[in-house]
């Protein structure tokens, strides 16, 4: 790509770290590891029109991009350090990067991330960030510690960001709470409400929150932990296949925002906890014993957490409906290939 717009990116992105003896600009990033720590990187890619909504704002996907990066080493318990970014666009579009770059770096500054090289192409559009963190030896959290008693957790809300990819895909059409709509209609409820919560759920799927303090705070406390990217059963799953148990959890504990339960009815909120993706809160476990150092832990770091059910003996995840009734789960979350 044209010099300028790498030059660019790099002003934009600027964070100065005594680890980054060599950043953008040579054939190769050279990076310090600082001693007695372990690296912890992850990358992951966004496409348009599969990861992000064709017609999402430069900066909203330059944020995501490093979003869904920056959760996973919170679910690591990883600090975040460095950065590549590895972009295809479909033509040199100097706002275009800048804008992106401007997103990318509202969410790198406050962690100190700095983006130490990257690579530019032409092609459809898709952005690919690696992150890089550092984890004290062996106190990385892993999805394979859950024990048969353990309690399961969830930080923050489920479900607002299928919610809101969902309101974008149906901008005139979407079931509303019913108590509402008939409020409404009756003109009793500032119509305003409604679309203050359709921003909040769209915000919630272009702009997640990467819970690293969280992740940090639980490297002591939980036995497993993963980050909901997928959707809370399938993510949930993979703790219980990589850990060898099973969970249940209870559908009437599930955190739900009051933006979501404003915007769609009982059903539609719970399946978008149950099976949405795009939420990247973390859900892990943790011994019985060790439940209120969690809860007073999380809550110092201003970070919501709700216990929504327990590691079992057997396999897979098993969800008890409002009605107490077992339901069927078949319906997993995410499919890559779908
Ligand atoms: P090379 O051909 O040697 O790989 P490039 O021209 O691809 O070099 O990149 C020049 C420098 O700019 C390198 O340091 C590279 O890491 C950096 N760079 C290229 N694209 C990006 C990008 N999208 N974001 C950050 N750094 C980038
Ligand atoms: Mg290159």
């Amino acid at each position: 790509m044209e010099f300028s717009l790498i030059e660019r990116i790099r002003s934009l992105t600027e964070q100065s770290r005594d680890d980054v003896r060599l950043g953008i600009g040579d054939d190769a990033a050279v990076l310090a590891v600082p001693a007695g720590q372990e690296l912890a990187v992850a990358i992951d890619t966004l496409v348009e029109g599969v990861h992000f909504p064709r017609g999402t704002s430069a900066v909203d996907i330059g944020w995501k991009a490093l979003a869904v990066n920056l959760s996973d080493l919170a679910a690591m318990g990883a600090t975040p350090a460095w950065a590549l970014l590895a972009l295809t666009l479909p033509e040199p579009d100097q706002a275009f990067v800048e804008g992106l770059a401007e997103g990318f770096a509202q969410l790198a500054k406050p962690h100190r991330l700095a983006l130490v090289g990257g690579d530019t192409t032409r092609g459809p559009l898709s952005i690919s960030v690696a992150v890089h963190g550092f984890v004290a030896p062996g106190k990385a959290l892993l999805r394979s510690g859950a024990k048969v008693g353990d309690a399961v957790l969830v930080t923050g809300t489920l479900g607002d960001g299928a919610a809101g990819l969902h309101t974008l895909a149906n901008a005139s059409h979407y079931p509303v709470h019913p108590e509402r709509s008939a409020a409404e209609s009756k003109g009793n409820v500032d119509s305003d409400y409604r679309s203050d919560a359709r921003d909040v759920l769209i915000a919630r799927l272009n702009r997640p929150t990467p819970q690293l303090a969280a992740g940090l705070a639980l490297r002591d406390l939980a036995h497993a932990c993963i980050d909901v990217s997928d959707g809370l059963i399938a993510d949930l799953g993979h703790i219980c296949t990589a850990s060898g148990v099973g969970a249940e959890i209870d559908a009437s504990l599930l955190p739900l925002s009051p933006s979501l339960i404003a915007m769609y009815d009982d059903a539609s909120a719970q399946q978008f906890a149950l099976t949405g993706g795009d939420d990247y809160e973390l859900c892990f476990t943790v011994p019985m014993n060790r439940l209120a150092d969690v809860q007073s832990d999380l809550s110092r770091l201003g970070c919501g957490v709700t216990r929504i059910g327990r590691i079992v003996e057997g396999q897979g995840v098993n969800v008890r409906g409002v009605d107490g009734h077992w339901l069927e789960t078949a319906q997993a979350g995410w499919n890559h290939f779908a």
